[in-house]
């Protein structure tokens, strides 16, 4: 295959730019299976003369989860021992949506979870922190008070879930009573996100 990838193409993290045969990977890149990809949203360098490709960041600062990061996202999927979350705020800045975290169930809480499920459930609205972003995949915990499910609704009725007690942590539907777990942040329904 080949492809022509010029100085001041823009690109998104995980864009395909190039091979090992034909460039050498420099800053603002990363290489899996011989294949280059951009780690920033930037734009292309090529050093023709050095054969070498880089991402020039569009912006100092720009809107990346990082390490450490607190993130803001929706559940979109669960498959067996983890929960996928599409990123949608980090720190204080909304993003436009394009990244994934993802939640392994040893990650959850600090109590040990058997069940991913009674912890988590699609569409639920989370806050989590990064604790990896090897390779632009940004593994996410809920370990902590703050951190967990903010919004939750019922998977009977879409009805909203409601915090029995602070005490018992355990949620209720406010339409049809049905009762649900999830691990919540402490801050659960308080309509801050
Ligand atoms: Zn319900």
């Amino acid at each position: 295959m080949s492809e022509t990838r010029r100085s001041g193409q823009f690109v998104v993290p995980g864009e395909r730019i190039g091979v090992i045969e034909e460039f050498i990977p420099d800053s603002g890149t990363y290489v899996e299976n011989g294949v280059i990809y951009s780690k920033n949203v930037g734009y292309i360098l090529v050093d023709s003369v050095n054969r070498k490709i880089s991402v020039y960041p569009l912006a100092r600062g720009l809107c990346v989860p990082r390490v450490g990061s607190i993130v803001i996202g929706h559940v979109f999927s669960i498959q067996s021992s983890m929960a996928f979350i599409r990123i949608v705020k980090v720190g204080k800045k909304f993003l436009s949506g394009f990244f994934t975290g993802v939640l392994h169930v040893s990650d959850v809480d600090v109590k040990y979870t058997k069940d991913i499920y009674s912890a988590l459930k699609v569409g639920d609205l989370v806050r989590a922190k990064v604790i990896s972003d090897v390779n632009r995949m940004f593994h996410l915990t809920t370990k902590g008070e703050k951190l967990g499910v903010i919004l939750a609704l019922c998977s009977k009725c879409g009805g909203t879930l409601i915090l029995k007690s602070k005490r018992s942590k355990g949620l209720y539907c406010s339409v049809c009573g049905n009762t649900e777990t999830r691990k919540i942040a402490s801050d659960y329904g308080s309509g801050s996100i």
